[in-house]
């Protein structure tokens, strides 16, 4: 690497960019500045892949257009040098708003840090994922699109209500994540990215995972845990529908743009729930490390086991 740059040169550097007002120039000193972060050491791949990274990241910023209004976020020491473990490659992350949990992206895959923490627990819990039977619920982002591409016996579904589970709307099977049409003990791997807190009669989908999942398979999964508190349910299947105990609260939703209702905020009691109605044994696993982008809140990554006898 070069020599690092004072904080002088690197303002008047900074003042000078704007003053001329291009996106290139800007993006030359928000990247000088990703290189001078503290917290960043040299990464051992060497100077070449940061110099692929940082050019990499200069071309988005400088002409993707969603990143115009956030280019003086950047330039305010928002953007870190790091090894993403989605793209397994080094990278520049990006805060776009101070929620860093929706907002923190690698530049080069889009990844957010949810996504980055559930790749580096696969690795840890399941290294020969690439070769086993995936099943992933409602995937969505740049996590599913790498295991996706990585994994040959990789499956997916979505949820419709209106579509009958085990059949397909426009290419995509169908699947209640409550009632699977999956056989027994088919699959070595569950994979859940922030579904669980969407599922009504949630206890039933775990049975149904544990059911689908082989003797000492594994449901990989991320949730908003709050796990400070017990468990709240905002809302319930009631005689007359979907009854309301809590404000109603929305996420989004990649296959419906009127997003997905928050049914359950779980709390510190969700690995005993499981256990109650799956016998598998839960795991949390709480990374943080900066260097992979591996910051913000609701980092757990949740793993179930199965038994094996
Ligand atoms: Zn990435």
């Amino acid at each position: 690497m070069g020599p690092v740059l004072g904080a002088g040169p690197f303002i008047a550097g900074l003042r000078s960019a704007f003053a001329m007002g291009t996106p290139a120039s800007c993006a030359f000193w928000i990247l000088r500045s990703a290189v001078i972060d503290a917290e960043i050491r040299p990464h051992p791949a060497g100077v070449p892949d940061i110099g692929r990274a940082l050019g990499q990241a200069a071309w988005r910023l400088a002409r993707d257009r969603r990143f115009a209004p956030y280019r003086r976020r950047v330039v305010s020491g928002h953007a870190r040098l790091g090894h993403c473990p989605v793209c397994s490659r080094c990278v520049v992350f990006v805060a776009l708003t101070h929620w860093l949990r929706d907002s923190y992206e690698c530049l080069r895959c889009g990844s957010i840090p949810r996504q980055r923490a559930l790749m580096e627990v696969l690795e840890q819990v399941a290294p020969q994922w690439r070769d086993l039977r995936i099943h992933e619920s409602s995937p969505d982002g740049a996590s599913s699109r790498r295991i996706a591409q990585d994994c040959a016996a990789y499956d997916a579904s979505q949820y419709w209500p209106d579509v009958r589970p085990g059949s397909m709307r426009d290419g995509v099977r169908c699947e209640d994540v409550t009632r699977l049409t999956l056989a027994d003990e088919s699959l070595d791997l569950f994979i859940t990215q922030d579904v669980f807190e969407h599922v009504l009669h949630a206890e039933r989908a775990f049975a149904e995972i544990a059911r689908v999942l082989r003797p000492g398979g594994l449901h990989v999964f991320t949730v908003p845990w709050y796990w400070w508190k017990p468990t709240l349910v905002r809302a319930r299947s009631g005689p007359d529908g979907l009854e309301h105990l809590e404000p109603p609260d929305h996420h989004a939703n990649p296959v419906d743009p009127a997003g997905s209702l928050v049914i359950t905020e779980w709390g510190w009691d969700l690995p005993d729930v499981i256990s109650r109605h799956s016998s598998m044994t839960t795991t949390a696993h709480a990374i943080r490390d900066p260097r992979q982008g591996i910051v913000g809140a609701f980092r757990e990554v949740m793993v179930s086991r199965k038994p094996t006898s």
